[in-house]
């Protein structure tokens, strides 16, 4: 297709994902919105590392896209066998903060000198890929920095540099990770009451003056000031003093809820453009049908995400605490899982287990939640899967891992009592966490809190009033 007369007109944004599957799946999610509701040509740039896994799981054709949603690359600096050590997230983060500027600048200017395609009028850039601010600043266009986080873990990295001020953090030695200083309760961070030093990002618990982390988190935030606007996958009703309180901060352009995206999404019919997946793993569908006849509310379902790691004694706690509870279990376990080997499970736990438990290396996750038969989630708090929770009505249970999943387990657990958390990965607290919530009353009362955060969430989502909605609409605008 040419673009001469009118559609030449047409914008046309660049989407661009951190390279990690819980950056990649809201990025997509959005720009598919951004090319079937907003009427843009799209260009999506995955790192080449990712666009070869994505062909690889997904199929040789299935990044060919359509005439305008368009894939690009760029490198993201690491060696294949680096880049293959998808749990390394520092150095996935200094190596695109200091790779990926110049072959973005040049991937914006081929764009822009191809005659086929309408130039290129805005960039969604993912908050920590922020070197797309000094690209957009050449060709004068504006970009808005998709946090693809919480809000309330976003307001937590935004006070890394007061925290750092105040001599919270670096730590003073190792100890005080275990000896109680991590309680220590903070009330001046706008709109959160008080939180413990335990449940800010974990990249605090360093005692590394010069931690890469920290470095990163300041650099990214400082750089968020930029912006023409933030946009976050989150809803008014679930983090509203959070939201509300961006104002407060000196500078911060205009922060704009537009989630949960699994709802908004829903408006996009397009089967061609739905045939576009984000999974960097092969999805094993099987376990839907397996789910199929199952009473509701009477499976436990357990993912880690695509980045956690654990050793194999917490896996074996893991399995135990599962087999003790008696339930029946959907356990994701990713070939990745276990630090620098292979999960290796007790024969008495698979033998015990055999009829009740169904084990799985990559599911469709949103799929699973939304199933009747799924009672509990036992996630590690990563953003996207707590709103997939909370968008199937699901109760959880919590092992934060890593990052603001600390935040976001804490706030699942006492600002929105959606969740309990798991403290230490042993098995009779794993065993009674999962009994309290399938059976207990506690049980009970965050299975109503969750579908009334499920119903809010929808309202969030639904034109022409929802506060999404209208959110996303005045995105559109922005980048048009
Ligand atoms: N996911 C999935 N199947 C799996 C595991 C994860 O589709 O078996 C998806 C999940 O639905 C979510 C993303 O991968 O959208 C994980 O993101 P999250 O923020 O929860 O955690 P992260 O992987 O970034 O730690």
């Amino acid at each position: 297709m040419t673009y001469f007369g009118k559609t030449q007109n047409k914008p046309h944004v660049v989407c661009v994902p951190f390279p990690a599957q819980g950056h990649i799946n809201p990025m997509l999610k959005l720009a598919k919105l951004l090319h079937f509701k907003g009427g843009f040509h799209v260009t999506f740039v995955n790192t080449e590392y990712n666009h070869k896994r994505l062909l690889k799981s997904r199929g040789p054709n299935s990044l060919n896209g359509l005439s305008s949603f368009r894939f690009e690359t760029i490198p993201d600096g690491l060696s294949e066998s680096d880049a293959e050590a998808t749990q390394d997230v520092p150095s996935l983060c200094d190596s695109t903060r200091k790779t990926c500027l110049p072959h973005f600048k040049k991937l914006i200017s081929k764009l822009n000198n191809c005659i086929d395609i309408p130039p290129v009028t805005g960039i969604v850039s993912d908050g920590i890929m922020s070197f797309a601010l000094e690209a957009a600043e050449e060709v004068n266009v504006p970009v808005v920095l998709f946090w693809t986080n919480s809000a309330c873990g976003f307001m937590c990295y935004l006070q890394f540099r007061q925290l750092i001020e105040k001599g919270l953090t670096p730590l003073k030695d190792s100890s005080y990770v275990t000896n109680g200083y991590l309680e220590t309760t903070i009330d001046w961070v706008p709109g959160i009451k008080e939180i413990r030093l335990k449940d800010f990002p974990s990249f605090i618990r360093t005692t590394d003056p010069n931690d890469v982390m920290i470095d990163f988190v300041l650099w990214e935030c400082e750089r968020a000031l930029k912006a023409s606007a933030i946009i976050l996958n989150t809803f008014d009703a679930l983090e509203q003093d959070v939201l509300q309180a961006f104002s407060s901060i000196n500078n911060l352009p205009p922060v704009y809820s537009i989630g949960p995206l699994n709802f908004l999404f829903k408006e996009v019919t397009d089967k061609e453009l739905n045939s576009i997946g984000s999974n960097l793993w092969k999805e094993e569908r099987e376990c839907l049908k397996w789910l199929e006849g199952k009473e509701p509310n009477t499976v436990v379902y357990v993912n880690f995400g695509s980045i956690a790691v654990m050793t194999n004694d917490q896996l074996i706690e893991f399995a135990w605490g599962l087999a003790n509870s008696k339930k029946t279990f959907l356990w994701v376990i990713r070939s990745d899982l276990i630090t620098g080997e292979n999960a290796v499970l007790p024969l008495e736990f698979l033998e015990e287990t055999k009829n009740r438990g169904l084990l799985s290396s990559w599911c469709p996750q949103e799929e699973v939640l939304d199933h009747s038969a799924i009672g509990v989630f036992l996630t590690h708090s990563g953003w996207n899967s707590t709103l997939e929770s909370v968008c199937s009505g699901v109760p959880m249970i919590c092992w934060p891992f890593f990052s603001e999943q600390h935040t976001n387990c804490r706030f699942s657990c006492h600002e929105w009592g959606i969740g309990l958390e798991i403290e230490q990965a042993k098995r009779d607290k794993i065993e009674g966490i999962v009994r309290e919530l399938m059976d207990g009353e506690k049980g009970k009362d965050m299975n109503e809190k969750a579908l009334k955060f499920k119903e809010l969430a929808i309202e969030a989502a639904s034109g022409p009033y929802g506060s999404s909605f209208v959110n996303l609409d005045n995105i559109f605008h922005v980048l048009s």
